[in-house]
């Protein structure tokens, strides 16, 4: 990441440098605004197509649903194009965290034939 960073300083020319030492001296503002406007472009990038179905996803529809799954630092973002395909993938989650309990239990009864 540090040397991406250097490789981004070294490929300015000398106008920018200034320009930006005179940003960065001033607070810095313009090159704060300008990562804010990246992360958002990329994180809009991510949302673009729906986990389900992966068809294009209306960024102004009303349609659209967007989940956040995981621990605070890991969260992965989840979009959807429509509740239908939110449900399926919901869905999903429930039937697989069945499914890890079974065998759970499965491996719990030494792998007996109790449920079979
Ligand atoms: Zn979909």
């Amino acid at each position: 990441m540090k040397l991406k960073l250097h490789d981004a300083i070294g490929s300015l020319d000398y106008t920018d440098l200034v320009d930006l030492h005179e940003d960065l001296k001033e607070g810095g503002h313009s090159l704060r605004s300008m990562v804010e406007k990246k992360i958002v472009d990329k994180e809009k990038e991510q949302g673009k197509q729906c986990c389900v179905c992966n068809s294009e996803i209306d960024v102004h529809s009303t349609n659209n649903f967007t989940l956040l799954l995981g621990p605070e630092g890991l969260r992965r973002k989840a979009c959807f194009c429509a509740i239908d395909c939110m449900k399926y993938f919901i869905d999903g989650l429930e039937k697989r965290k069945e499914a890890l309990k079974k065998k759970a239990a499965w491996q719990e009864d030494g792998g007996g034939m109790k449920d079979a």
